[in-house]
């Protein structure tokens, strides 16, 4: 196991994957009823944006820097309006006007749940795993586990409440991946047919992007939807050039606001020319 977050922690991906599990919490908030958010691949609590690894690559300047913090240019109102929970709970972490901590995926989701909700997230890093033991060691509304995520994916489906969001959010460092991720998603869905999934995946090798959404779409859950941002053009399938989401029963027109937010996106976030995004319906509503 390579990878480690924290040299991306924060990057456009991140701003992408967060901003949409903000929204999803939000919709599930809208009934009183507990819900439970279950995070496969959770990395650590919170980056240190100053630490030598974040310092290194940077890509935090060219994701969270660019919406919050010194030099950040201001955001639309309508495109305020729909960050406002993610960039809310981010800004939880910092002082006024300053960007130097940045939340990952458990952090976001615990700064929005409610008492009555729950969430396990799990990690299979022996280190990061401590530090979210260490992170949540008094919360009892959260539970770590270390397991292989694609194991902890069944073990906690369905939740008790029914009713959740699923972050399955792998690293992309071995082979396989796509078709692990499509097999695990064809799994779960028999057990948590109701429950909403966010599945992430790295813009790379668009020919394999094709047979993965092919194939997802063959194994025919009603409700499928991607949405995908292109920070830049070309084809060269060893360069990240987009990050995507698959969303299994996204919340009623969610779709609306990842237009909105996926167009202003391409916007703030391109890096070289040849960028864009697209959100589209693989199967059901259009
Ligand atoms: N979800 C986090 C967030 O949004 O802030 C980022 C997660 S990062 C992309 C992927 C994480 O998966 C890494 O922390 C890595 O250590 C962990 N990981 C790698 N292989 C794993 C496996 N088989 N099972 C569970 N976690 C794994």
């Amino acid at each position: 196991m390579n990878y480690r977050h924290i040299y991306h922690a924060g990057n456009f991906a991140d701003v992408v994957k967060h901003a949409v599990l903000a929204l999803v919490i939000e919709r599930l908030k809208q009934k009183e009823a507990a819900f439970r958010v279950i995070d496969t691949h959770a990395g650590t609590g919170v980056y240190d944006l100053s630490a030598e690894a974040a310092q290194k690559t940077g890509e935090w300047r060219n994701g969270i820097g660019r919406l919050v913090g010194p030099g950040a240019e201001p955001l639309p109102p309508a495109i305020a309006t729909i960050l406002k929970p993610y960039l809310g709970a981010v800004r939880g972490f910092n002082s006024p006007g300053s960007m130097t901590r940045y939340p990952g995926s458990p952090r976001i989701a615990r700064a929005l749940m409610r008492p009555q909700d729950r969430m396990v997230v799990n990690e299979l890093h022996p280190e990061d795993c401590a530090e979210l033991q260490a992170e949540f060691r008094r919360d009892t509304q959260v539970k770590v586990m270390d397991l292989d995520g694609w194991i902890a994916l069944k073990a906690m489906l369905p939740p008790p409440e029914r009713r959740g969001v699923v972050l399955v959010d792998p690293p992309f460092e071995v082979p396989g991946e796509f078709g692990r991720l499509a097999g695990a998603l064809k799994a779960a869905v028999k057990r948590f047919a109701t429950g909403t999934f966010i599945l992430w995946y790295p813009i790379k090798d668009r020919e394999q992007l094709r047979r993965f959404k092919r194939d997802l779409q063959a194994s025919g859950p009603p409700k499928l939807l991607a949405a995908e941002l292109l920070i830049r053009g070309g084809t060269d399938p060893t360069l990240l050039a987009g990050t995507g989401l698959i969303l299994l029963n996204p919340p009623f027109e969610l779709d609306k606001q990842l237009e909105a937010m996926m167009r202003f996106l391409a916007s703030r976030m391109a890096q070289e020319p040849g960028g864009g995004w697209s959100v589209e319906w693989l199967n059901g509503e259009i």
